[in-house]
């Protein structure tokens, strides 16, 4: 992290739920000077346009996730079935200017106040990064000692430190503040804020991060939100039950 105290709120994966994005903003008001979304804004959820008005107004730094890009250009692949069946949903939807927007965000990785922000992996917007093996390239490559990224939806991270690299899990403790985890400035890191609006570590809370530059620490938080209506939407929507029933279980 470079010189000067900021403090940075960050967000990732928050696939287009309005609720859990509405409660992370009202959970961290106050908490943050500057806010970066590591992308994923849309897929899966029932509230695209509704997700980028509120991104766009907050004037966030933001990068394109897999599924941006795949409501920006239409292309589904690599997905399964539910998810590309979302973003056809999706599609269908959006306001031509957010459309636009999607297709201007910039791939990671991406340089800001001496952190680095990709959405998969350094080389790989679509690689995931679950274990420590597969952390290596990115710690070792990263043009920064500190380097957020997504994807994933599992909180924490990892830690490069005398040639080993080390997992970290935030503790899951209450809506309350956990202790700010310190950053050791001879390692290096990668930071995951874990999911907004669908995490998949097994706690279905939204999840986000706040680091504050100068002090060299880092919060990790996670806030209730209201699964039901949120799900009432989608099947509402007609969106893929699968994709519906997740959102309880954080999986
Ligand atoms: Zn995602």
């Amino acid at each position: 992290m470079g010189a000067g105290m900021a403090r940075y709120l960050f967000i990732s994966d928050i696939h287009a739920n309005l609720t859990a994005l509405e409660a992370v903003l009202a959970t961290a008001e106050g908490l943050w000077d500057h806010a970066v979304c590591l992308g994923d804004v849309v897929g899966y959820g029932p509230d695209p346009n509704e997700v980028i008005d509120r991104i766009v107004k907050l004037g966030m730094t933001s990068i394109r996730g897999n599924h941006d890009r795949a409501a920006a250009t239409g292309v589904c692949d690599s997905f399964n079935p539910s998810a590309c069946a979302a973003i056809e949903w999706t599609r269908g939807r959006l306001r031509t200017e957010n459309l636009r927007w999607l297709q201007a965000l910039p791939a990671g990785p991406f340089s800001e106040a001496g952190m680095v922000f990709v959405h998969g992996s350094v080389e790989d917007e679509d690689e995931y990064i679950l274990s420590a093996d597969e952390a290596e390239r990115s710690l070792e490559q990263s043009p920064a000692s500190i380097t957020f990224f997504g994807h994933t939806h599992v909180q924490g991270g990892f830690r490069l430190r005398d040639e080993r690299i080390e997992a970290f899990r935030p503790p899951f403790a209450a809506d309350a503040e956990a202790a700010p985890m310190k950053l050791d400035p001879a390692a290096r890191y990668l930071i995951n804020p874990g999911s907004v609006g669908q995490p998949r570590d097994g706690d279905p809370r939204a999840a986000f991060a706040v680091a504050d530059t100068g002090r060299r620490a880092i919060e990790f938080r996670r806030v209730a939100y209201d699964i039901a209506s949120v799900q009432e939407r989608m099947e509402g929507a007609g969106l893929p039950e699968p994709l519906v029933l997740r959102l309880a279980f954080g999986r």
